[in-house]
């Protein structure tokens, strides 16, 4: 038997009482468990597994999936469940971490439960930071993060430069007329000293991070796009996000 703490990412209902549960672990990266009966009112683990929830898990290892022995919660995130978009954008965070973990990157469980406590913890959120911020982690986590040290055609440093999501970063202007791009965004120097801060960002200097709300927009529109070129299909719980974020603005 294994045991592991893990982060619930979703749950489905299988059979009569049964749970089908999606985790993050810090082990196993990604684990998909058969709770049997845990959807039974007297018996069950209906309260433990909500999806952002922090649990502890004893299991079983099968073949196609693996089977709980017992379950214990061992966070749940009041603020965070209790507020709307907090919630809506930790499922659409959570899913995105389950698509793009690779298994032997541990980094993925400790941002991720850092993530969801920051979502729980801060009082006011900058969701246009926040968003820039924890995709370019997961990006680099699993090893596509964006190439912004200099032109990546000529390696020349630049005042203005576009950026290039299929090639993955930057280009500058004689660069982008050779490989014949002509829709890219301009990268102005005040973005592109906020991409590069990014790398040195952590959730502790996020509130601090100033930034003009141009440069804001641009650099989450890079980070997404750069993110949706990588995962290909946009989950639902990211739809979602955007649907709810849409009438924020
Ligand atoms: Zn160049």
């Amino acid at each position: 038997m294994t045991t592991e703490e893990g982060i619930v990412v979703r749950t489905y209902d299988f059979r009569e009482t049964s749970l089908i549960i999606d985790l993050i672990t810090p082990i196993s990266g990604k684990k998909r468990i058969l709770a049997k009966g845990a959807r039974d009112p007297v018996r069950g683990y209906t309260g433990i597994f909500l999806p952002t929830n922090n649990v502890i898990v004893n299991y079983y290892s099968g073949k196609n999936i693996s089977l709980l022995s017992h379950a214990e919660l061992r966070d749940f995130f009041p603020l965070l469940r209790g507020d709307f978009l907090r919630y809506a954008f930790a499922l659409s965070f959570l899913e995105l971490v389950y698509i793009l973990l690779a298994p032997l990157e541990r980094n993925f469980y400790s941002f991720s439960l850092q993530t969801i406590r920051f979502l729980d913890e801060q009082k006011r959120l900058d969701y246009l930071l926040l968003s820039s911020f924890v995709w370019f982690k997961l990006l680099n986590f699993s090893g596509f993060y964006p190439y912004l040290e200099g032109c990546l055609c000529c390696g020349k440093e630049s005042k203005i430069f576009f950026y290039s999501v299929d090639k993955g970063g930057l280009i500058c202007e004689e660069c982008r007329k050779k490989i014949n791009q002509p829709h890219l965004m301009v990268i102005d120097s005040e973005t592109l000293g906020g991409l590069r801060g990014m790398k040195k960002l952590d959730f502790s200097l996020l509130s601090k991070w100033k930034i003009n709300l141009m440069s804001k927009f641009k650099i989450k529109e890079i980070m997404k796009a750069h993110l949706l070129y990588r995962i290909e299909k946009k989950p639902p719980s990211l739809q979602f996000w955007e649907a709810v974020e849409n009438l924020l603005l």
